[in-house]
């Protein structure tokens, strides 16, 4: 197994130890911060492949971490939160976050939030954002020609249905905040239109989905925003 090194940063001692032995066990090499400085100065040293990130730290607050991390790399950041509050969680999004776990979490939980960062690793990689051609399971854009086609068939999306496929696929592995959204979709005039986002993404689905009730290329977050899946 191509091993990947995994930056812990918990300041919370018996859920850091059963973050890295899990780690351990399931042969992920790993690194351990207990404060945000550490995590910066780890970081940006060791260049982790994910890292995971407690969002309450005895110094720092995580979202200023997640800045400052951004400011030269795009590891993939999963953030782990105590507070059930989604305001947090969709501020950590916001600032750069990928995805986020909710304490208490199941170690089933965190590998699966873990293996869907390793996928967006191997799907980045090879400069992908690059390409003009974006292939997940059946679905494929033609970014250059603007559209897209499941299987052979071409997609009849409305404009702003295309954007939200394009702006998703762009960001494929990541949850995207409906403030994110809208503001790339609508502008910042429109931010927090999250009713209008809904119709459009109900409308997308259809024509994506074949259950539309079970999508399988875009999730939901409720009240937090969506994501697309990479599809094995
Ligand atoms: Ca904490």
């Amino acid at each position: 197994m191509n091993k990947i090194l995994i930056l812990v940063v918990e300041d919370d001692k018996p859920v850091r130890n059963l973050i890295t032995t899990t780690l351990g066990t399931h042969n992920y090499n790993y690194l351990t911060a207990v404060n945000g400085k550490e995590a910066i100065m780890e970081a940006s040293s060791h260049n982790p492949d994910i890292i995971l990130l407690d969002l309450g730290l005895p110094d720092l607050d995580g979202v200023e971490i997640i800045q400052k991390i951004r400011t030269w790399s795009n590891v993939p950041i999963i953030v782990i939160s105590a507070r059930s509050e989604d305001a947090d969680k969709i501020e950590a999004l916001d600032a750069g976050a990928d995805d986020y776990l909710t304490k208490p979490f199941s170690v089933g939980e965190l590998l699966a939030r873990i293996r869907v960062a390793q996928r967006r690793i191997s799907f980045t990689k090879g400069d992908r954002d690059a390409e003009s051609v974006f292939v997940n399971g059946s679905l494929r854009i033609d970014y250059a020609a603007g559209c897209a086609y499941l299987d052979k068939d071409e997609l009849k999306l409305t404009p702003i249905e295309y954007k939200l496929l394009c702006l998703l696929s762009k960001n494929i592995g990541k949850v995207l905040t409906h403030t994110f959204i809208t503001q790339k979709i609508w502008g910042s005039n429109w931010s927090n239109n999250v009713a209008s986002l809904r119709v459009f993404m109900a409308t997308l689905r259809k024509k994506l989905e074949s259950a539309p009730d079970s999508p399988q290329y875009i999730q939901t977050h409720i009240g937090i925003g969506y994501r697309m899946i990479r599809v094995e």
